[in-house]
């Protein structure tokens, strides 16, 4: 037996992948077939994701630019399935007695107001603002309203410390999980928490759509993503973008009034971004060993048990240093993460439940992770993978806790820049607007 919630909810399919009967069942209720290409200004262009088909000498013209989906032919045809779908009606669906700060409170009500108005909106706050608490109101009204939301980032461990937290507060409503790394199949549900990636497969589907740390790579200048958000949007729906270092492109389009904006410079604690402290090393971090500058600051580290976050910008780097860390502190208890390590996920569980006194890491865990009482170590914090947003990310990993609100944040470099002189900048003005 086919369970036909496994293909509803505005979900594109190339009809060579579904049996007959699936297909006749998905027309009888309200399913639409169309042509998996279209032609605009004598170019052909692909229905699911969007992008121009590039003229290759073979016969069949196909989409390469989706085919990790499943290959589009010129001549396929695509069934894109109903959204027409009634959800269970509740007495209640927020379970949650936590409180909102005045701040907080005043960006949900600017957010309803633009779900109310169907406009586009961002919310620019600071890193540990509080903003997934924020989108819980507007959850809980497009639920009430027997609406579908679809809340999603371009990175997948973002969904996945996403996950738990929604589902905690919406216990009785339907949650879906969805990436590329996941084994759950797709199934319809009323919020579904996936990466961007899964939007190319959607069309008109959603009534509202979270896009959670909208800069983030790779999304940043990323056009068949962006054109996924649009398409995956139902007409009559709206987009939220989450961001504490929101792209140009976007306050651009808040400039000429296309989307409404919610700032939020404070953080929930009430307390000030940790502003960095700079220190010049002039020579390599592995000038004898470690170097002695560095050396005398992960002494007292060590010595306090002051647990800390070391950030380097490349994995060889981070690997070699972690040798050195390892013959110079025998005793000390660390893990290594970076995008490629498959052991990603219980490393960081292990930091977290205080196994393990430091965790060496790339520009991976730059934000979307929470961590309380760290100190937070940039290394060659002069190098090109730093980037300001990236440095403004890494810093607001500390100080997230109300009882360690001030945690320390060092910028070790052998140059100064333009990046890190920019970084600090902002955080400082950050800090300054919060205090106005
Ligand atoms: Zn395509």
């Amino acid at each position: 037996m086919t369970n036909i919630n496994e293909y509803l909810g505005g979900r594109i399919f190339n009809i060579t992948e579904l049996d007959t009967m699936v297909l006749n069942e998905l027309q009888n209720c309200g399913s639409k077939i169309f042509e998996a290409t279209f032609k605009k200004n004598d170019k052909l262009f692909c229905r699911r994701c969007l992008m121009e088909l590039p003229k290759l000498p073979i016969k069949l013209q196909y989409c390469r630019q989706c085919i990790n989906l499943g290959k589009i032919q010129s001549t396929d045809k695509l069934l894109i399935s109903s959204t027409n779908v009634k959800y269970p009606i509740q007495n209640n669906y927020l379970y949650w007695n936590g409180q909102l700060t005045s701040n907080q409170k005043r960006g949900v009500r600017e957010l309803i107001k633009a779900f109310e108005n169907k406009q586009d909106h961002l919310i620019w706050a600071v890193t540990g603002a509080g903003k997934t608490e924020m989108i819980f109101p507007l959850i809980e009204q497009v639920l009430q309203k027997g609406r579908r939301i679809a809340i999603c980032s371009p990175r997948v461990d973002v969904c996945i410390e996403l996950f738990p937290r929604i589902q905690k507060v919406f216990p009785n409503t339907t949650l879906g999980l969805f990436h590329g790394k996941s084994d759950e199949k797709y199934h319809l549900t009323q919020i579904m928490l996936s990466t961007v990636h899964q939007l190319v497969r959607f069309e008109d589907a959603f009534d509202v759509l979270v896009i959670d740390e909208v800069d983030s790579y790779p999304l940043a200048g990323n056009r068949m993503l962006h054109k996924a958000i649009k398409k995956a949007k139902k007409k009559s729906g709206m987009i939220v973008y989450l961001s504490a270092t929101p792209p140009k492109e976007l306050l651009m389009r808040v400039n000429k009034g296309q989307i409404s904006i919610t700032r939020l410079y404070q953080r929930f604690h009430g307390h000030p971004l940790p502003e960095p402290y700079c220190h010049l090393l002039f020579r390599k971090i592995e000038l004898w060993g470690i170097n002695p500058i560095l050396k005398i600051h992960l002494d007292k580290l060590i010595k306090n048990n002051q647990r800390f976050m070391l950030f380097f910008p490349q994995i060889p780097m981070m690997k070699s240093f972690a040798k050195k860390l390892k013959k110079v502190y025998p005793s000390l208890t660390f893990v290594d993460v970076s995008s490629k390590d498959e052991l990603r996920l219980e490393k960081v569980q292990q930091f977290r439940e205080k196994n393990v006194q430091a965790i060496l890491t790339t520009t991976i865990l730059e934000r979307g992770v929470t961590f309380k009482k760290i100190t937070v170590i940039v290394l060659e914090a002069q190098a090109k993978e730093f980037s300001k947003t990236a440095l403004i990310q890494i810093a607001g990993r500390a100080g997230r806790g109300k009882d360690s609100f001030d945690d320390e944040v060092h910028f070790y470099y052998r140059y100064y820049n333009q990046q890190i002189r920019k970084a600090c900048w902002e955080i400082n003005y950050l800090n300054r607007q919060a205090k106005r």
